[in-house]
């Protein structure tokens, strides 16, 4: 006798094959069977002319808090997906000391949920995320800004010794249980890295066969540069590379993407192991002090505040960053949209709204809030779902679970691929988009028993509707997604949130 027979539904295997009907029969935690006459269930769930999938794999999130809260919101559960892959862009919470803690919350809090963060190893962050039951399964890189905040403060030059404290650290947290490294190359500190730093630490991920994973340095007028920087770390360390949001960012650069991909291509042919993974969105979302040069950001939060108060210092940085130091010169003043601030009045509005010349209004809202956080509208439709279809490159959200007005990625990443990537470009076929959003992720991170349906898989399974999902409120629930296991759990039903929390920390 199965626990849960879900039956009569268009069954994806999540390798890309097309779609067959088929009954999928659950036990415990594990699929047990796919096929037609499956013997009798404690509970049949009629699926017919729905998709049956894996669980979706979101190869790139900042939920690495969420579960800590206490009040996990149901966002990703709601789309389908089952396990995040957390700790991206340089950013985790874990390694750090004090004084990390405080240089990283004071530019990063967007990404803390709110919570207070204080010293931590990663065995000792993962524990915690364990312990407090996560809706969906949690996979952790550990953040290059966590590793040299903790060995180096936010000075830009390394001290004696702070690359193999951070080696050192960085083997720890592997040995806990990290998927691998992440770094923000855009970021403070981590544009302060040289190659050979990166090159140092992924050396050592390469060591324990775990992954890279980097935010580049550069996502506009020096993408080349940046993506052959990446490459070149992981030619000589031999590290699997993991090229994060794949994009193309400002407006002269629009139609680039396949510039982008032929390098990505290039690479696998010399033998490098990459690969990358993007969202199906035209605007960005980041921390509002990546615009500015990050020699801005190199004395912590306070010294930022205090530079940004002197007229001489805010027009020495408005040189560099129009000669391309930070985000700046990718940035269309009208296309900057805040997103939360501690003034609520500038909320919603953009940088050209907001004040007459778009560079001081940066440097005062700034220095109101080094915290605050901005949509980007920068990227060309074309670039994102050719990105998008190329077989290297999977889906990851980017999402951060910020309260209130966000991102809508990170409620609507997966309806967004199904509602308009399959359904109104037709950029990409259902059993594609499945893949990507499963196995492709799954192999990418090394999860074994997961990202595929079919029997001794792990009960990670999504039941949508491919004509109906969408996501058409950005701050609310999207619609189409009917069921969702974890573990063999049931924690969507009928399109509502079950509150189960089933989901596992997967260590590597
Ligand atoms: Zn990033």
């Amino acid at each position: 006798m199965h626990d849960l027979l879900l039956r009569g539904g268009s069954v994806h295997d999540g390798t890309g094959a097309p779609a067959v009907t088929a009954d999928v029969a659950v036990a415990g935690d594990r699929i047990v069977a796919v096929g037609r006459d499956l013997g009798p269930a404690r509970r049949v769930v009629d699926v017919d002319g729905l998709a049956v999938a894996p669980g979706f794999v979101d190869a790139h999130t900042h939920s690495d808090l969420v579960a800590l809260t206490g009040r996990p919101e149901g966002a990703k559960l709601r789309q389908g997906v089952t396990t995040e892959v957390v700790g991206n862009c340089g950013v985790s919470f874990a390694p750090l000391d004090e004084a990390a803690a405080g240089h990283l919350t004071g530019i990063y809090g967007d990404l803390t949920c709110g919570l207070p963060i204080g010293p931590r190893t990663f065995a000792g962050y993962l524990a915690e995320v364990e312990a407090a039951r996560p809706t969906t399964n949690v996979v952790a890189l550990v953040g290059h800004a966590a590793l040299r905040t903790t060995a180096n403060g936010m000075a830009e030059a390394l001290a004696p010794g702070a690359l193999d404290r951070m080696c050192a650290l960085l083997a720890e947290s592997l040995d806990a249980g990290a998927a691998g490294l992440s770094s923000g190359l855009v970021y403070p500190p981590g544009s302060h890295a040289a190659p050979e730093e990166m090159t140092a630490l992924a050396a050592v991920a390469q060591r324990y066969g775990r992954i890279y994973a980097t935010h580049l340095r550069d996502e506009g007028d020096r993408l080349p540069e940046a993506l052959d920087e990446a490459i070149a770390v992981a030619e000589a360390s031999g590290v699997r590379l993991q090229v994060s949001h794949c994009k193309v960012t400002g407006r002269r650069n629009h139609g680039r993407a396949p510039d982008l991909l032929a390098r990505l291509h290039a690479a696998r042919r010399a033998g490098i192991d990459v690969a990358g993974d993007a969202y199906p969105y035209t605007s960005g979302a980041t921390v509002m002090v990546a615009l500015l040069p990050p020699s801005a950001t190199a004395g912590g939060a306070d010294r930022l505040v205090q530079l940004l108060g002197d007229p001489r210092e805010r027009e020495r940085l408005r040189a560099a960053a129009d000669h391309g130091q930070g985000l700046w010169r990718a940035a269309d003043p009208g296309g900057v949209r805040l997103m939360r601030h501690k003034d609520p009045g500038v909320c919603g509005r953009t940088l050209a709204e907001v004040g007459a010349d778009p560079w001081t209004t940066l440097c005062e809202l700034v220095a109101a809030d080094p915290g605050a956080t901005v949509l980007l509208e920068a990227m060309d439709l074309t670039d994102v779902l050719t990105i998008l279809a190329d077989p290297l490159i999977g889906i990851g959200s980017d999402g951060t679970p910020s309260a209130g007005a966000g991102h809508p990625r990170n409620r609507g990443c997966f309806p967004e691929l199904f509602a308009t990537v399959v359904r109104t470009h037709g950029a990409l076929d259902l059993p594609t988009a499945v893949h990507k959003a499963t196995a492709a992720n799954a192999d990418r991170f090394g999860l074994a028993g997961r990202g595929r349906l079919g029997a001794g898989a792990v009960a990670d399974v999504c039941v949508f509707d491919p004509a109906r999902v969408a996501h058409p409120d950005p701050l609310g629930e999207p619609a189409g997604f009917l069921h969702v296991l974890v573990a063999g759990v049931p924690a969507v039903e009928d399109g509502r949130v079950t509150g189960a929390r089933a989901g596992r920390v997967l260590r590597a």
